[in-house]
């Protein structure tokens, strides 16, 4: 099933020339054209479900392995993405993204089988943009090093804090000073090719000591920063601490003044606030993450991946949400049986379609154009459907908002509220989408 060695370490090669070619000519970031809704063009998403311990915080679809049979394990990831290859007719792989869970818990040998299985099935660039999630206690220098080996080319680094009290109370197992040991091995494996994710709005957390740490982190990182707001989730041992009243409720307001303040110094810095939580400099913006945001094709391997595409091999005509199917031992025996193991198939309708090219367009600095939006509504424009409103206009007056000949798309004070916006913008669009006259309903 899988490349034959040879040919395999003819891809790992090819990507790595490519790689040091595109850091050379480096022009700017992701192809920020948008794919056509039906592309054969898609992005994959490999989910690796298990950690060593659970987060304070998290409620990702994750385990704490008792033992992990990984050859099974293995051969279950490359079968599920053969079949969704198959089944979307997708015939271009842009991007791969080993997300968790914590994906450098995997062996770097899994890591290149399903590259070798997807380079196999279809076209799989050799300057694809490959990254993966690690963590800093399982991604020592030599790990990351064999990573590099068997096609990984991006590192995303849950680094969240740099002071050693959070780090324990949001349940990490690293240490700030493991954090940045790995950020600096990461940096000399994937110059230019790292990212790290750095939360606020902790319990307890202050203003002045969260922008030191970042001030601290722009010291040493390298061109990319995300920026998260702790959730707090129902279910989590953080929950419970908050509910008990062993630790103070985060403040909201605490946590809108780190985000302004940092993604100001971050603006300072020389990063292009690219998204609402993705910051990057010299053109390092994710080029998977983009496909989301421009609601591109892709594809979700692995227990309880999410994806979206038009299962087109299949003879499919509509997007469909698949989810595949949560606990690790059932998608692997689903998997097993019939080659995949997605649980549900939701098709989307063209509104909700349209819902989520508007909600996902907006979360970025380039919003939507005119002819991004045209490849999914040919019928009714941005300017048919926002170019009248009230509630537009009043956004364009507070300097939240812009519709103009480049399309629609959030200023930079819009982006830090855009929940807000996007509660009027989605009442707009079903609006009018209900008013559509006969002539506007588009094809069948
Ligand atoms: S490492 Fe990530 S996925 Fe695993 S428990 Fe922690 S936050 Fe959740």
């Amino acid at each position: 099933m899988a490349l034959p060695r040879s040919q395999a370490r003819g891809w790992v090669k090819a990507a790595k020339m490519a790689q040091r070619r595109r850091r050379a000519e480096d022009a700017g970031g992701p192809n920020t054209q948008s794919p056509a809704p039906g592309s054969r063009r898609a992005a994959l998403y490999v989910h690796w479900p298990y950690c060593e311990k659970r987060c304070s915080y998290c409620n990702f679809n994750k385990y704490i392995p008792r033992g992990v049979d990984e050859a099974a394990l293995r051969r279950c990831l490359v079968t599920e993405a053969q079949t969704l290859l198959r089944l979307s007719g997708v015939r271009r792989v842009e991007s791969v993204f080993f997300g968790g869970g914590t994906p450098s818990l995997a062996s770097p040998h899994t890591v290149a089988a399903v590259l070798e299985a997807v380079a196999q099935a279809t076209h799989l660039p050799a300057d694809s943009e490959v990254t993966l999630e690690a963590n800093p206690t399982s991604a020592s220098g030599s790990r990351l090093a064999a990573f590099g080996a068997a096609g990984v080319n991006r590192l995303s680094i849950g680094l969240q804090s740099l002071d050693d009290a959070e780090l324990q109370l949001l349940g990490r197992t690293h240490s700030a000073r493991d954090a940045l040991q790995t950020l600096a091995e990461a940096q000399r494996l994937f110059p230019g090719r790292v990212s790290v994710d750095l939360m606020l709005g902790l319990p307890a957390q202050q203003v002045g000591p969260w922008l030191r740490q970042l001030q601290e982190l722009l010291r040493c990182c390298d061109d990319h920063v995300s920026l998260y707001q702790l959730s707090l989730e129902r279910g989590t041992t953080l929950f419970t601490q908050v509910q008990q009243g062993a630790l103070p409720a985060p403040d909201p307001e605490l946590a809108a003044e780190m985000y302004q303040e940092g993604r100001a110094v971050l603006r300072e810095a020389g990063f292009r606030q690219y998204e609402v939580s993705n910051f990057a400099r010299n053109g390092a913006l994710s080029t998977h993450n983009w496909t989301y945001w421009q609601c591109g094709q892709y594809l979700g391997v692995g227990p309880g991946a999410h994806g979206r595409f038009i299962p087109q091999g299949a003879g499919g005509h509509t997007r469909e949400a698949r989810i595949q199917t949560l606990e690790p031992d059932s998608w692997m025996k689903e998997v097993m049986l019939f080659g995949h193991g997605t649980r549900r198939r939701i098709p989307l309708s063209e509104l909700e379609l349209l819902e989520e090219v508007l909600a996902m367009g907006l979360r970025t600095d380039v919003g939507i154009t005119h002819q991004h939006w045209q490849q999914f509504e040919p019928q009714l424009t941005l300017w048919d459907l926002f170019g009248a409103s009230k509630e537009v206009k009043e956004l364009q007056e507070q300097g939240l908002l812009l519709l103009d000949h480049r399309g629609l798309r959030c200023s930079w004070e819009g982006l830090a509220v855009l929940d807000s916006l996007l509660l009027s913008l989605l009442s707009r669009l079903q609006e009018a989408w209900q008013q559509r006259t006969p002539s506007s309903v588009p094809r069948g």
